[in-house]
């Protein structure tokens, strides 16, 4: 048992079940034992492999488009670039080096990363090294300033929660102690969820027995209030993640570990938890905060159109030798069996901003 499983246990037992949200928020956020806390999960080593890992083309590709945003903000003096959830600062890396092709923008740009784990800021110090960067707790508290902002695979990081639907209605699954095996299960809560007027009309009024919503309030939350701040200050985000438009069933949560689906309540703080993103509900909690909804593509799409294969054909251009490599990895990130169809992409802006770039 891991340490992290005798803690949930003991949670369990004084406090009764929990819900699948604080299972996820201890099961990755422990302050000791957490698995964003107490490991490195990316790369080939690592436990999952994500976009800007697989190429710099990923990065270096959003930052022409960071470019262009900020050119269609008026090129402000001081912009907040903002990147939550940066893993090992790659992305960022990759994106400002291809953000210096617009000199105006890179001097504007002020580095702001929100990250919750002291050892994956200790990694983006050393990735970032040479630039100045301030690091945020939470969305809360960012700058005054105009605003671009990328989340890639932060938000199916963050805590869900799931309704079941039983003959007695909606009922939030927990997870709790089964005494006979004396193991960790999921079950049923008891009564009714004060969630159920969240969610989706459709799927409460006509769900059939055993349907599974998820529902994410904490995912919401963030959205509103980046939606709020770029209302205020002005800007721009990109949200890109695996997941749907909305108004789906099914039971999404999956733990990663070695490269490998593993079983969610085995080896806990030892593999990666995720589920998938709900886009239209997150769409919907910008708009509340006072954004504009710009956008929903796939990854492959909104790589393609940023001209992907044109980038790639000039690294095979320097490096003939490599020429397959860059081939397999473009592949990864848009064939549609692989991460271009499943990974989507959301486009946000505050009201009166021109047209994305590709996004519109
Ligand atoms: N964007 C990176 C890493 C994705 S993993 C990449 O594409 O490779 C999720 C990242 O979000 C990690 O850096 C994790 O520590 C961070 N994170 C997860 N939940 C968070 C929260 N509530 N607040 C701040 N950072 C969080």
């Amino acid at each position: 048992m891991t340490p992290l499983e005798r803690y949930i246990r003991r949670r369990i037992t004084l406090e009764g079940p929990i819900t699948i949200g604080d299972f996820m928020v201890d099961a990755l956020g422990h302050p000791e034992h957490g698995y964003y806390i107490a490991c490195d999960p990316f790369g080939r080593a690592g436990d999952f492999i994500t976009a800007p890992e697989v190429s710099q083309i990923f990065g270096e590709l959003i930052g022409l488009w960071v470019a262009e945003v900020w050119q269609g903000l008026g090129s402000p003096d001081e912009f907040a670039l903002v990147e939550l959830g940066p893993g090992r600062g790659t992305l960022m890396a990759d994106l400002l080096r291809a953000l210096k092709v617009s000199p105006g923008a890179m001097e504007a740009a002020r580095i702001r990363l929100v990250e919750m784990s002291p050892a994956l800021r200790a990694r983006q110090r050393k990735a970032l090294s040479g630039h100045d960067v301030v690091w945020h707790d939470t969305v809360y508290d960012l700058p005054e300033l105009p605003t671009i902002f990328i989340a890639n695979e932060f938000f199916d990081a963050l805590p869900i929660r799931q309704l079941e639907r039983t003959g007695n209605g909606w009922r939030e699954r927990v997870v709790a102690i089964e005494p006979e095996m004396d193991r960790l299960i999921v079950t049923l809560a008891h009564g009714p969820s004060p969630l159920e007027p969240m969610m989706n009309d459709g799927i409460r009024d006509e769900g059939a027995i055993g349907d599974i919503a998820e529902l994410s309030p904490a995912s919401w939350s963030i959205a509103t209030q980046l939606g709020a701040h770029l209302a205020l200050w002005g800007g721009a985000g990109l949200i890109i993640d695996y997941g749907h438009g909305g108004g789906v069933t099914g039971d999404t949560l999956q733990a990663v570990k070695d490269h490998q689906y593993a079983p969610v309540l085995e080896d806990i703080g030892l593999a990666d938890i995720t589920a998938h993103v709900d886009f239209g509900k997150l769409a919907a909690a910008f708009v509340e905060g006072g954004s504009e909804y710009r956008a929903f593509t796939s990854q492959g799409g909104f790589l393609n159109a940023l001209g992907i294969n044109v980038r790639a054909g000039m690294i095979k251009a320097k490096n003939p030798a490599g020429a397959e490599a860059v081939d397999a990895t473009v592949r990864r990130l848009i064939g549609e069996d692989q991460m271009g169809t499943l990974f989507k992409v959301l486009g946000v802006a505050a009201p009166g901003t021109p047209e994305l770039p590709v996004l519109g």
